[in-house]
């Protein structure tokens, strides 16, 4: 029996991709898709040339997450073409395809495997030195095929997302074993959500309560009298860490930890309105310098 044709169909396709990094978490909402917009964002900022490929088939967030609703994908002689976002920023992801984004996908684990396979197949992604893929929440079907697929053509490894909790936790220690068990290389932990961080200035109250006031009667006091410590970060914990959180699971388990991002109601937005959060309107002062240290990892 000869190759598997599609193996060495994705085999070419991928000859032209240097480097090749599955993001993974081990539940949805810890902030993987903004982790995997904003590592390209930084990729194609420092010159590189991206290709982003979003295969969380039932909630693909990309489209939304880089300001390209309603775009849609064409073909060419050269295969399915990506939309780009920057000249040196492609994406491709199951959100083109839907009608709107509102849409369900109800499919079974082959119809969304025999995605992946031609995303993987059909794409044109030209010469580029990144492929970042955002891969579906935990373990499943989809994640077998893409590592296989992958793998046939060298995966560089995974980075995976997770909040600082214990039950968010016990799901990045399955997938640090799922990945041991295919050989992937796990490049690394991301501790996301790991605490609130804003400048005092930025603070915004709630109606919860009357400790809302104490805390607005601080900041005006602050305002007359000490107004450049408004630039001071609050910072607090949002989420019990008290077990070591993802640095210690990390130790534990021999994986390298590559650093915390704080909630940053900044990030939020910069990710709300699908752009960088390393430049232009959208800096963010916390959560961008904290991204940039682990990706220069
Ligand atoms: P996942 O891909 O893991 O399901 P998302 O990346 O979609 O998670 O993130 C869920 C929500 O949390 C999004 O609205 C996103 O903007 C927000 N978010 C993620 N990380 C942060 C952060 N560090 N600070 C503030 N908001 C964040």
């Amino acid at each position: 029996k000869g190759p598997d044709p599609d193996l060495v169909a994705i085999a070419e396709r991928m000859s032209t991709v240097k480097h090749k990094i599955l993001v993974l978490s081990g539940k949805g909402g810890v902030g993987k898709s903004t982790f995997s917009a904003q590592l390209s964002f930084a990729l194609a900022g420092m010159d590189h040339q991206v290709g982003l490929m979003d295969i969380d088939i039932c909630g693909p967030s990309m489209p939304k997450m880089l300001g390209l609703e309603g775009h849609e994908i064409h073909q060419s002689n050269l295969g399915w073409s990506p939309v780009y976002v920057e000249e040196n920023l492609g994406v491709m992801s199951i959100g083109f395809m839907l009608p709107n984004s509102d849409e369900a996908v109800v499919w079974r684990g082959p119809r969304k495997n025999a995605l992946i396979k031609q995303f993987l197949k059909d794409v044109y992604w030209r010469d580029i030195d990144y492929l970042v893929v955002d891969a579906p929440p935990g373990t499943s079907d989809e994640h077998i095929s893409i590592v296989q697929y992958l793998q046939a053509t060298g995966i560089d490894g995974a980075i995976i997302v997770t909040t600082p909790q214990e039950v968010s936790l016990i799901d990045v220690r399955k997938e640090v074993s799922f990945c041991k068990k295919v050989g992937v290389p796990v490049l690394g932990v991301v501790e996301n959500m790991s605490g609130l961080s804003q400048p005092l200035a930025d603070v915004k109250f709630m109606e919860i309560g009357s400790s809302v006031d104490v805390t607005q009667k601080v900041i005006s006091c602050l305002r007359e009298n000490a107004p450049e410590l408004l630039n001071v970060l609050a910072c607090s914990e949002v989420f019990d860490s008290s077990g070591g959180g993802a640095e210690r699971m990390c130790r534990e388990m021999g994986v390298p930890f590559l650093g915390k991002v704080p909630l940053d109601p900044q990030l939020c937005k910069a990710a709300e309105q699908g752009k960088s959060c390393f430049e232009g309107n959208n800096k963010c002062s916390v959560s961008a310098p904290a991204l940039k240290s682990i990706i220069q990892k």
